[in-house]
This record gives C-alpha cells, sequence and structure tokens, in this order.
C-alpha cells in the first residue's frame, strides 16, 4: 500500500483536537494573564479571578460546588488522588480495608489500586489495603452480581468508571450507587468521568458519586489539565505535597491557561453537547455498518446502545492488532489500540480479557473513535483503508 495523505483522524477518545474557545482563552491569559495565582498583587489577583471563573464552570458542569473542585495536571493525577488520596485518609495500620474497582478501569485507576494493595503506597500513608477488580460481563459492562459479593461494611474505596475508554461502554452508576450505598455504607464511590465528558450530562449521571475525575484534553481543552471532584465533607490526603495550594489538596503553582481552557472548552461543548452527540452517533453508524458490510468476519467488541456515541470498537479475526493499525496509519487512518499508553504493547487488552474473550480473540481488536471535528467523508474514506488493509493481511 502506498503512503497516501491523511484521510481521517478516529482517535478522539486518545485526544481530541483543541477547541478554538479554548485556544483563544489561553491565549489571552498567556498573554496578560501570565501571573502566578498565589501571588498578592493586582496581576496575580487578576490571574486567581480566572481560576476561580474556571472553577465555577467545571462545578457547575458536573453539579458540584466550586469548592469541591481541586485542579490538577489530567486525568491521571485525579484518578490518582481519589485513589491515594481516600485511602491515605482510610486506612491504618492493622485490619484492611476493602479497596474495590471494575476490572475494565483505566490503569490510572487500576495502577494506584494495585499499588496501595501490595503495600507500594505506604510513604504516602496508605495503610493495609484488600482489593477487588470486580470482571465485566460479555457486552463490557461491570457484573453487578459479583461487585455486590465484593463490597461490606469494610469497604473504603469503590471506582467505576462512567464510560470505558476502549470499547465505549456506559456503565450504570445509578444501580453501583445503589449497591454501594446499601451494602458499603463507609465506602465512598470515584468514578472517572473522562472519557464521558464530552457526551454526558455529567451533573446528572454523576450525581450519586463522591468523587469524580475530568481530563481536559478528551473534552476540547489542552493536555496537562484536569480536576478531581471531592463531594464535601468528604477529604483527600494529598498526593504532591509543597506550596499547599488548592485548599492543601493539590500542591504546585496554577497551570492558569490551562485551567482557562478547559473551562472554556467545557463552557463550548455544554452548549452544543446533545446536537454534536446525536451526529457524532449517526457518523458512527455509517462507519461501523459499512465497515461490517465490506469486512468480513469482524466483530463490534460492544453493543452500540451500551456505548458513547464516538466509540467503535472492532474485532477482526486473523489479523494482527499491531500490524492492522500500522497499514492503517500508512492509509492516513489514524486509530489506535484502545488506550493511548498500551498501544504499541503485545498484551493483550485488559477489558477485552475481563469480557471473557481469550488472548487469540483479543489480538485483531481495533479502537476507532469519533469527535467534534470528524466528518462524513474522513469516515467513508476510512472504510476502504480498512478493508483494504485487512483484505491484505489475511492474504
Ligand atoms: N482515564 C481514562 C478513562 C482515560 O481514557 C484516560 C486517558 O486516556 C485517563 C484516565 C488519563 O487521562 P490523562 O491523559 O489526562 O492523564
Amino acid at each position: 500500500m502506498t503512503a497516501r495523505p491523511a484521510v481521517a483522524y478516529l482517535d478522539h477518545a486518545a485526544a481530541t483536537p483543541p477547541r478554538p474557545e479554548a485556544l483563544e482563552a489561553m491565549a489571552a491569559v498567556e498573554a496578560d494573564g501570565f501571573a502566578n495565582a498565589s501571588g498578592s498583587h493586582r496581576l496575580a489577583r487578576e490571574a486567581r479571578r480566572a481560576v476561580e471563573e474556571a472553577r465555577d464552570l467545571v462545578a457547575g458542569f458536573v453539579g458540584a460546588r466550586p469548592s469541591e473542585v481541586v485542579f490538577t495536571s489530567g486525568g491521571t493525577e485525579s484518578d490518582n488522588l481519589a485513589v491515594l488520596g481516600t485511602l491515605t485518609e482510610r486506612t491504618g495500620a492493622l485490619e484492611p480495608v476493602g479497596a474495590v474497582c471494575s476490572a475494565i478501569e483505566h490503569a490510572a485507576v487500576l495502577a494506584p489500586m494495585r499499588a496501595a494493595a501490595r503495600g507500594a503506597a505506604r510513604l504516602l500513608g496508605v495503610g493495609a489495603v484488600k482489593l477487588t477488580e470486580v470482571g465485566a460481563t460479555p457486552e463490557g459492562m461491570i457484573d453487578l452480581d459479583a461487585l455486590a459479593l465484593a463490597l461490606g461494611p469494610d469497604t473504603a474505596l469503590v471506582s467505576v468508571m462512567t464510560a470505558n475508554n476502549e470499547v465505549g461502554t456506559v456503565q450504570p452508576i445509578d444501580a453501583v450507587a445503589g449497591l454501594v450505598r446499601a451494602r458499603a455504607p463507609r465506602a465512598l464511590l470515584h468514578t472517572d468521568a473522562v472519557q464521558a465528558a464530552p457526551y454526558l450530562d455529567l451533573a446528572e449521571v454523576v450525581g450519586p458519586c463522591d468523587l469524580i475525575a475530568l481530563s481536559a484534553h478528551k473534552l476540547g481543552g489542552p493536555k496537562g489539565v484536569g480536576a478531581l471532584v471531592v463531594r464535601a465533607p468528604h477529604r483527600v490526603a494529598p498526593i504532591l505535597h509543597g506550596g499547599g495550594q488548592e485548599h492543601e489538596r493539590r500542591s504546585g503553582t496554577h497551570n492558569v491557561a490551562g485551567i482557562v481552557g478547559f473551562a472554556a472548552a467545557l463552557a463550548a461543548l455544554d452548549a452544543e453537547r446533545e446536537a454534536e452527540a446525536a451526529r457524532v452517533g449517526r457518523l458512527r453508524d455509517a462507519f461501523a455498518d459499512a465497515v461490517l458490510a465490506s469486512v468480513p468476519d469482524t466483530t463490534e467488541s460492544a453493543p452500540r446502545r451500551a456505548t458513547l456515541p464516538g466509540h467503535c470498537h472492532l474485532r477482526f479475526a486473523r489479523v494482527e492488532q499491531e500490524e492492522l493499525l500500522m497499514l492503517l496509519d500508512r492509509g492516513g487512518v489514524y486509530a489506535s489500540a484502545g488506550s493511548a499508553c498500551a498501544s504499541g504493547a503485545v498484551e493483550p487488552s485488559h477489558v477485552l480479557l475481563a469480557m471473557g474473550l481469550d488472548p487469540l480473540e483479543a489480538r485483531g481488536g481495533v479502537r476507532f473513535t469519533l469527535g467534534r471535528t470528524t466528518t462524513e467523508a474522513e469516515v467513508l474514506g476510512a472504510v476502504g483503508v480498512v478493508a483494504d488493509a485487512v483484505a491484505r493481511l489475511r492474504a
């Protein structure tokens, strides 16, 4: 296959192009509002005001109070702060407390959970933790029966993502919260809403959660900024120590431009979320239908009615994911293995394994994710490239 010009960027779940509103807001801050928001002079006060206006917007977006929003460096830090910060507050030296998460969480949740369980977070102050990872159904939803069994009076923390980053399934947060409140009344419920934020009405969906993680670059803001919402009266112990910013919850000079860009992206997104979700969903359906019609032995990993509108995870029998991604790249179709950090790795997806697939079945999986800038020409152009690439690998 000869190199072609880019025809389709289908990796919006890894990073979506910044919205013009975010870029404009950030440029204005970089030019005039560059002062340190912790200072006391007029320029510093202006920077602080910009941060507080952004905080109001983020709080409104998830139905929280401004004082409950902690700005961070992104989704990974927000998840780490939720997990380690909660476990530091709620573990002691002796009796282990329970922590529960779905087996399909992003590594930003799984890794700190596992670190805490093997004692590797002791230096931060995390005591003994017994972790249960709850499996998923073949459709990519958390197994609620297994979750019920995992919960108990000693459970301190439960983490279930709002929507999965690989297969796109939207998790039953209401049902999860009901089980947690009934069976683990002392537990805090954390949700990683990083992927869900562009498409779902978070103020409604994550209403019952105590901790909510967001990342700006998944919703049209800049990279390296995000937020953790910590609902009052709950507390998280800091994992970064220093100047005591964010009411001692997250030290470090505020990324004022990033925070302002994050909020500008949220505001723009909020105004068009429903129409955009419908448009992206139609394009996704057209893409999925066309690929399924033109490439035999192809399976959709999760039912569309259960997924975010921009997600299309397909498995191609008798094809190696890395080889396919390479041919797609050469053909100008940019997709991924599922999570940005994992692409290129030979390990089969932990999400597909948790859904009951064997490693061989998981090997031919590719995630195509559409977004705000995706056009019909782009997705239709991509179909031929995908069909050619799969046929070539199977030949
Ligand atoms: N959580 C989920 C569900 C994600 O998809 C990602 C990014 O891929 C992250 C967390 C990490 O976010 P960030 O890239 O802002 O660290």
